[in-house]
């Protein structure tokens, strides 16, 4: 689960690591108050989850109550689904550096990376002079001293931000183990004209199988784009929102994926993405009446199930196909255990269960209208 900025600075501060002061503005008219409040000069902070604001305009700044309101405003009519604005004093920045933590997936280890040019071009460095990020890998769930004096001495950083940026460190180093983050990241990490180090943007990225000890965040409609997306999500679907035209329901990641790639392949669109295995492959109905909100052309179901019986699924598509009545296409290609009871079932509520992954995807692409290539 992605944290929003204005949750990640507040994780931030709770452990100690300096962020900018700042306030949540729902509508234009509070950013005057929170203008004057922060000293006649703000940054104005769209809060959404994806990166790059900066570059796409959701970043902006204001010196009067006037316009705070009307950038404000502006931000909240982008078309980029901007419910809230984080408000923040303004900073007079000396340099942006880079900081995050994460794991490093091949040797499972802690990886803290670092960078003394931080700020909106950090990819285009990660790609140009790669040899300008600093990585440092921990063992364990414990950091020492001198690994931290160990990035700092490479990034050059001196003097009395040396010892900021020691506990900046030290500290989203504990948020990152005691939250079970994903990843944190800092950027940038700014220092300012006047030497403080402060965070100046937050990205946490929480684990969502630690969710069961980490309950202080939950996920509401403003983490998804569209509410049949949130909805899902709240049912237990895993689910992912697209504008095509084939209503996907599969099981597994690694099939899903597949097949994902076959509708590309053979010049077919998704419309949405339902996971219908793991705890699900019961739940037919719940799940095609997900599918169907979307509107899509043709419903495609892929499955191979192993302990997810293919029979059993089989049984709640056809209780499903029973009570929704979907005025659309189905095109099933339901295997693994179970699968000749299966077939049965879905032959006698009308279907051709196909056993052939790439047959079905060729079937639901023509079904769309716009042709196999
Ligand atoms: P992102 O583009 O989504 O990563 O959003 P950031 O919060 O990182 O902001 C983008 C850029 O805006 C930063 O890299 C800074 O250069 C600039 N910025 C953000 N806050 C301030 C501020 O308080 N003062 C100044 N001068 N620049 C800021
Ligand atoms: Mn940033």
């Amino acid at each position: 689960m992605k944290l929003f900025e204005y949750q990640a600075k507040d994780l931030f501060a709770e452990y100690g690591i300096a962020v900018p002061r700042g306030k949540i503005i729902e509508n234009p008219s509070e950013a005057g108050k929170a203008v004057e409040e922060l000293g006649g000069k703000c940054v104005l902070k769209s809060q959404v989850l994806t990166g790059g604001r900066g570059k796409a305009g959701l970043i902006q700044f204001a010196d009067s109550i006037e316009q705070a309101q009307a950038k404000a405003k502006q931000l909240f009519q982008s078309g980029r689904n901007v419910k809230k604005i984080l408000a923040e004093e303004f900073l007079e920045i000396d340099k942006e550096l880079y900081l995050s933590i994460t794991i490093e997936p091949v040797e499972a280890k802690i990886m803290i990376m670092a960078s003394s040019q931080g700020g909106v071009d950090i990819e285009d460095l990660a790609v140009s002079s790669p040899e300008k990020i600093v990585k440092e890998k921990i063992e364990g769930s414990e950091i020492f001293p001198f690994q931290v004096r160990n990035i700092l001495f490479k990034l050059g950083v001196k003097d009395g931000c040396f010892k900021q940026c020691f506990k900046i460190i030290n500290r989203l180093f504990e948020v990152s183990v005691k939250r079970d983050v994903e990843l944190a990241e800092i950027n940038p990490l700014v220092i300012t004209k006047n030497g403080a180090v402060v965070a100046a943007d937050g990205k946490i990225i929480l684990d969502d199988s630690a969710s069961f000890r980490q309950k202080n965040f939950t996920l509401t409609r403003e983490h998804f784009d569209s509410d049949i997306e949130f909805e899902a999500t709240q049912k237990g679907f895993p689910y992912i929102q697209f504008d095509g035209a084939i209503g996907l329901m599969c099981a597994g990641a690694g099939l899903t994926n597949t097949v994902y790639d076959l509708i590309n392949y053979y010049n077919g669109t998704v419309a949405n993405y339902l996971e219908f295995g793991g705890p699900n492959y019961k739940r037919g109905v719940e799940a095609m009446e997900l599918t169907l909100r979307n509107k899509p052309k043709v419903i495609l179901i892929v499955t191979f199930g192993t302990i997810a019986r293919a029979d059993v699924m089989a049984e709640s598509i056809a209780e499903a196909k029973e009570k929704l009545k979907p005025n659309i296409p189905i095109i099933t290609a339901i295997r693994g255990t179970g699968e000749e009871k299966a077939q049965e079932i879905l032959r006698s509520i009308g279907l051709e269960p196909l056993l052939d992954t790439e047959e079905a995807v060729k079937r639901a692409v023509e079904l769309t209208g716009r042709g196999v290539k």
